[in-house]
């Protein structure tokens, strides 16, 4: 039988029968074998479920994204094994976390998350390779490079397999499953196919070229990620050490200039780093040993992340801005909450209930959970939002602070909660905090200089009083 169905969301093939070249079954078809993919393909692998992860890369491979990961996202590495792993590629560990505004500057260090008070910077085609050869070695994971997903397989509209072409060519080919996740990306096609709604839509406020350097300055004494406003001329540099030596320079600009930049892009670092004293001097001897790589505006959105045997993750299901860098941990934390999900739906007995029950869970903790980072990097990312007197005193209070500034920036590895950070009492707080220090010390320095102005009279009457030489 082969009742092809129009449906709104274009064709799909239901109760078809063909004899394909392969029809092996898997519990399920992950699709795209990067950060959130391959995690989940060893988390699923973990619970004993048969998995196929495809990509239609080959690894090593680079791709859009010059990522920090924290703390929070070691966690997951080390509970599928690949953390060390991870840790021998060398990257220097950054423990100290800068932010500059103007001529203020923040120092923090981040509070460990299970223990991790550290940040790593890994170029991905590193990053991406060492994490999918390790997966792939699992018992119960099959993997299958250089295939392209082109279509998904409908029986009674439950999503059943998936349809594709290997190394770019060649015979379309059909593989099914229980399930098939969409982890393939910001331009998901699993997402395209099943046509799933995307909410709270924000238009991209920012571009970025990114690319890695050799012979850049350190920001620090020790290896340092460090962000750079210039709230004048709206832009954000973020630098941070990475793997084998090289330091990685990104710069977000407003999403008007991504066309302008594009005439010149090979030269945008050294050219927006004259406008930072400190930046110029770190990339005075700096020598490019990647392409600048341009990434276009883009909107930051939710999508709806499950329906009928079909399942979206990582990217694919929930996108926002790089600059405060959570992506890589979304998407490790989202194949996580799914994985924890397909077990729900197996525990509570495979029907069609329970996996709209399970998977409602994961859709509402995904939602709940990152909800407050996302107004905040939106905050963060609309860099030509007017800075209000307000934003730089609380800035500054924080900064005042080796205590708000830890608390601050650990907010990036989710130790802090945001919605805590933000609240009104905190703020009042930090304020408060920063102006009685303030009185403090300005009382502290007028009692000092009460006390020498003592001393030194003291001196001039008494030898046997210390002299002022001594109180200097
Ligand atoms: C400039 C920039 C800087 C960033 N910085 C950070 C940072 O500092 N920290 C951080 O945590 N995150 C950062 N991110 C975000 C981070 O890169 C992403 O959140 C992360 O890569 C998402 O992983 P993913 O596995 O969901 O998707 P991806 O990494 O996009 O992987 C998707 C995979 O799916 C495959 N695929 C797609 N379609 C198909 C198909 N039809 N068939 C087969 N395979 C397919 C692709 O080949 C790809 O390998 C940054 C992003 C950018 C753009």
């Amino acid at each position: 039988m082969d009742d092809k169905v129009t449906g709104g969301q274009g064709d799909r093939v239901m109760g078809e029968r063909r004899e394909m070249r392969s029809e092996t079954q898997y519990d399920a078809i992950i699709v795209g074998a990067r950060a959130a993919g391959a995690v989940m393909a060893a988390l699923m692998a973990q619970e004993n479920f048969r998995v196929l992860l495809v990509d239609r890369v080959t690894f090593p491979k680079t791709t859009l994204s010059c990522p920090l990961t924290f703390g929070n996202t070691f966690d997951v590495l080390k509970k599928i094994g690949v953390l060390e792993k991870i840790e021998a590629i060398g990257a220097p560990k950054l423990r100290l976390y800068q932010t500059q505004i103007g001529n203020v500057r923040l120092y923090g260090r981040m509070l460990p998350h299970a223990g991790f008070d550290y940040a790593y910077q890994i170029r991905r085609e590193l990053y991406d390779e060492v994490i999918f050869n390790h997966v792939a070695q699992m018992p119960n994971v099959e993997t299958r490079l250089g295939f392209n997903v082109t279509d998904l397989i409908w029986e009674n509209e439950r999503v059943v397999g998936v349809r594709g072409r290997e190394g770019g060519g060649g015979d379309e080919i059909e593989i099914r499953a229980e399930a098939v996740i969409g982890a393939d990306g910001i331009f998901s096609t699993i997402a395209e196919k099943v046509n799933a709604k995307k909410y709270n839509v924000i238009a991209g406020h920012t571009c970025i070229y990114f690319a890695y350097y050799e012979n850049v300055k350190p920001a620090a004494d020790e290896p340092t990620a460090t962000i750079y406003y210039d709230a004048d001329e709206h832009f954000a540099f973020v630098t941070a050490n990475s793997d084998s030596d090289l330091t990685v320079i990104s710069i977000s600009l407003p999403a008007s200039q991504f066309e302008r930049v594009r005439q010149n892009y090979e030269n945008v670092h050294f050219e927006y780093a004259q406008k930072i004293p400190e930046m110029g001097e770190r990339m005075r001897d700096a020598k490019r040993v990647t392409p600048v790589y341009g990434v276009s505006p883009r909107d930051s959105f939710y999508r709806e992340p499950f329906g009928n045997g079909w399942v979206l993750i990582g990217d694919a299901a929930y996108y926002k801005d790089p600059l405060p860098g959570q992506g890589i941990h979304d998407a490790l934390r989202s194949a996580e909450l799914a994985t924890r999900a397909f077990v729900e739906y197996h525990a509570l007995g495979k029907s069609e209930r329970a996996w709209d029950a399970a998977f409602r869970v994961y859709h509402k903790t995904r939602d709940d959970e990152t909800q407050p980072m996302y107004e905040l990097t939106d905050f963060y990312a609309d860099l030509e939002r007017k800075r209000l007197p307000q934003e730089m005193d609380l800035f500054r209070a924080i900064a005042a602070s080796p205590k708000w500034s830890n608390i601050y920036v650990s907010m990036f590895n989710g130790v802090t909660s945001v919605n805590w950070f933000r609240r009104f009492d905190t703020v009042l707080r930090i304020l408060l905090e920063w102006r009685w220090r303030q009185l403090r010390d300005k009382l502290l320095g007028r009692r000092a200089i009460e006390n020498r102005a003592t001393e030194l009279q003291s001196a001039t009457t008494s030898p046997s009083r210390p002299t002022a030489t001594r109180l200097q």
